[in-house]
């Protein structure tokens, strides 16, 4: 690991659906620099993010403000082979082999116009991944400079575990909203307590589906949570922030939103500390039953 620690800032910035978002270089330039107004510092983005574009689309706005990039920590992921007009692969698939990785952390230098990455995590857990290879091309794209830290997203602990054995590992990157609760579960938040490495945590909103789901779950959990964030005079999105926030592990949300008012909604869950019993109604009214 290098000597510098990896700050992120409390709230993380999410690109995935950057290409839907439909905006000029200007305009993401200037996106760009009221997130960081906001004090939304990290950004994170994957090479397969809008079919292989979004890094892209988030480089030109860097090539055309280049001063952003020293305001902030780029995070990007490897190893999904997706199939899409240029890559015919017979068959998605996942590729940690030290020239995959290699070539998508360059590509990935390039697209998104700097010389280094802040952090790069290995996006889903390949079954086939050598756990040593993997760690000697993590050290030498290191000690080339072109990726200060890695870390990993979606893997179990046990595949935490391993590949930290070989090199060290600053987060896993997990899935966690009132309507995803499994990490709560699976072992991996644990972990991350256990070995204080914060996690990071995508879809908070659930994709969204916290507002629009139709299904019986999603309905109950909307009226429950309109009814605590109506008495604590705040939104669902920054409770369902706040009740992600309140896990010891100390995660990291990574908000969706193109909308600066939904970063804005993120940011105001740092002010709002839910007591244990709004956090468990929460969870209750997610799984359909009570604590045991
Ligand atoms: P999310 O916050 O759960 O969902 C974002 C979606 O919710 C957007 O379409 C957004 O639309 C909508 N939304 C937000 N506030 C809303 C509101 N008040 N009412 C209605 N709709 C609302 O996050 P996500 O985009 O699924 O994921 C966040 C980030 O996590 C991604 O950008 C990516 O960086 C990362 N990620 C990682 C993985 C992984 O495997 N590691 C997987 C998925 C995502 P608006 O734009 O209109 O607000």
């Amino acid at each position: 690991m290098t000597s510098n620690p990896l700050r992120l800032s409390p709230i993380v910035a999410g690109l995935w659906r950057i290409a839907d978002w439909k905006l000029d270089v200007s305009q993401r330039v200037h996106w760009i620099e009221r997130v960081l107004d906001l004090g939304v510092t990290s950004f994170d983005l994957a090479d397969i993010y809008g079919d292989y574009r979004a890094e892209g689309l988030f480089g030109e706005a860097l090539e055309a403000a280049p001063a952003l990039r020293h305001r902030m920590q780029l995070i990007t992921k490897c190893g999904i082979r997706l199939r899409s007009a240029d890559r015919p692969y017979r068959i998605n698939h996942y590729d940690t082999s030290a020239a995959y990785v290699r070539s998508q952390v360059e590509r990935s230098l390039v697209q998104l116009r700097t010389e280094r990455l802040d952090l790069v995590l290995i996006h889903r857990p390949d079954y086939l991944m050598d756990a040593a290879v993997l760690a000697e091309t993590f050290r030498s794209l290191s000690a080339e400079g072109k990726v200060a830290h890695w870390g990993v997203s979606n893997h179990s602990a046990r595949q935490f575990d391993l590949l930290n054995r070989h090199h060290p590992l600053v987060t896993n990157q997990l899935e966690l909203s009132p309507l995803a609760l499994h990490a709560l579960d699976d072992g991996t938040l644990d972990q991350a307590q256990a070995l204080d490495r914060r996690p990071m945590i995508w879809s908070p909103l659930a994709g969204g589906r916290l507002f629009s789901g139709q299904d019986e779950r999603a309905v109950r959990l909307r009226g429950e949570m309109g009814a605590i964030a109506r008495r604590m005079g705040t939104s669902v999105a920054t409770l369902a922030y706040a009740w992600i926030l309140r896990h010891p592990s100390r995660p990291h949300p990574i908000t969706g939103s193109g909308r600066i008012e939904g970063i804005r909604e993120a940011l105001d869950a740092l002010e709002l500390r839910l007591d244990n019993e709004d956090w468990y109604a929460i969870w209750t009214a997610s799984q359909g039953h009570p604590v045991p």
